[in-house]
């Protein structure tokens, strides 16, 4: 740092010549990220709520009550009303908390967890943090999570099974209903990763989609992640965990000596209100309307490229069950394919499991996107 500081303008200038490095989701050519333009509502409320820390609510009594009515607003989005949890930082914050919290229900040695294969890498972070085994269950030929190889790595050591609702590299759901009934028989804690698919799949079964059942309708299930930056337009950072009771806050509560709270549950300790006030402006006023019409539409947009890129000869892995494509060529390595992608400007990603290229329909990607993209897929020559 130097001793003098430089003007406004010379520090914006500088910013602006920064900021053109990056990429944006406005120019449609991320196709390969589960983030989006945050909208402008979220945007506005987040700007205004800068100063304001819930690590701290007893200050911030006004952020705090808008916490309660979002958490109690996305419990009845997911079926039920008198839940509790926090407004984080994202998925991978909740996943954190949603682990610590079966681990210390059960207090055991050696606690192991069981996630499918297709789970996020968080809870590969949530195993080493926390000092727990992590097994992978397999998966079926629909890339969901194998119910028999759940129950055979079930042990007496099994403090917590994770189900997604929405997996990150393909987009699929976990056969949630069994995972409960097990899970509520054997009485072991239920989380269900919905980071990406909980701002989606509740307003798809709203306007005739028939997705199975995946939340607190469903006896077992303990507490749900649900990500209010992916497919709740809200800006980073914004994720949401939810539990079914207030025994498993308390469960990994800490005494805090110095605020106006006694205890505390979250990881982080200071912690941003902007994100709890954009996430409620949003709900309220986009409805549970305008939800259904950003996940309808990026379902129509789905199917329409995940047709035009078989009808160009690439081979899709799966049907598509939510907005997440995941093709592949019998020439081209996916690496080839995708290095000639962002030749030509585009950023798609390349999922591991199995391995093909991946693109994901957010909101920001409007049908003249997909049509440019079709057209770059097109000149691809395969000789
Ligand atoms: C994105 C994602 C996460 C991680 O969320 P972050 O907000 O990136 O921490 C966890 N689980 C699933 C299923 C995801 O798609």
């Amino acid at each position: 740092m130097d001793e003098k500081g430089i003007s406004k303008d010379r520090v914006f200038k500088l910013l602006g010549d920064y900021k053109k490095k990056d990429m944006t989701h406005r120019s449609g050519k991320i196709l390969g990220s589960m983030c989006t333009c945050p909208h402008e509502v979220g945007v506005k409320a987040y700007s205004m709520f800068l100063e304001s820390n819930l690590g701290d609510p007893g200050l911030f009594q006004g952020t705090k009550a808008l916490e309660d009515e979002v958490i109690s607003m996305l419990g009845q989005l997911l079926g039920k009303r008198d839940i509790c949890g926090h407004i984080i930082t994202g998925g991978t914050e909740a996943n954190i908390m949603a682990m610590r919290a079966a681990r210390n229900l059960r207090r055991i040695k050696n606690p192991q967890i069981i996630v499918p294969r297709s789970a996020h890498f968080s809870f590969k972070k949530a195993a080493d943090l926390l000092c727990m085994d992590l097994k992978e269950a397999e998966l079926d030929e629909n890339f969901c999570m194998d119910i028999n190889s759940v129950m055979e790595l079930i042990s007496d050591n099994t403090v917590a099974v994770v189900g997604v609702a929405g997996t990150t590299e393909l987009g699929k759901i976990d056969p949630i209903e069994e995972l409960s009934e097990i899970c509520h028989d054997k009485n072991i804690f239920l989380h269900i990763d919905a980071a990406f698919g909980g701002f989606s799949i509740p307003f798809l079964n709203e306007i005739g989609y028939d997705f199975p059942n995946f939340d607190f309708s469903l006896p077992g299930v303990c507490s749900i992640t649900i990500d209010p930056h992916k497919m709740g337009l809200a800006p980073i950072p914004t994720g949401g965990i939810l539990f079914r009771e207030g025994n498993y806050l308390d469960a990994m509560s800490i005494e805090t000596p110095y605020l106006t709270e006694d205890r505390q549950s979250t990881i982080v300790g200071t912690r941003t209100g902007a994100s709890t006030a954009a996430t409620w402006a949003l709900m309220k006023y986009l409805g549970r309307e305008g939800y259904q019409k950003v996940a309808g539409r990026c379902m129509e947009l789905t199917y329409l490229l995940a047709q035009k890129i078989e009808e160009t000869g690439f081979h899709l892995i799966t049907e598509p069950q939510l907005n997440i494509i995941n093709f592949q060529d019998d020439e081209l390595s996916v690496w080839e394919i995708a290095d000639i992608l962002e030749d030509k400007g585009w950023a798609v990603s390349i999922s591991s499991y199995p391995q093909a290229v991946r693109i994901i329909i957010m909101p920001h990607i409007k049908r003249e996107h997909i049509e440019a993209f079709v057209q770059d897929l097109k000149s691809i020559n395969r000789n």
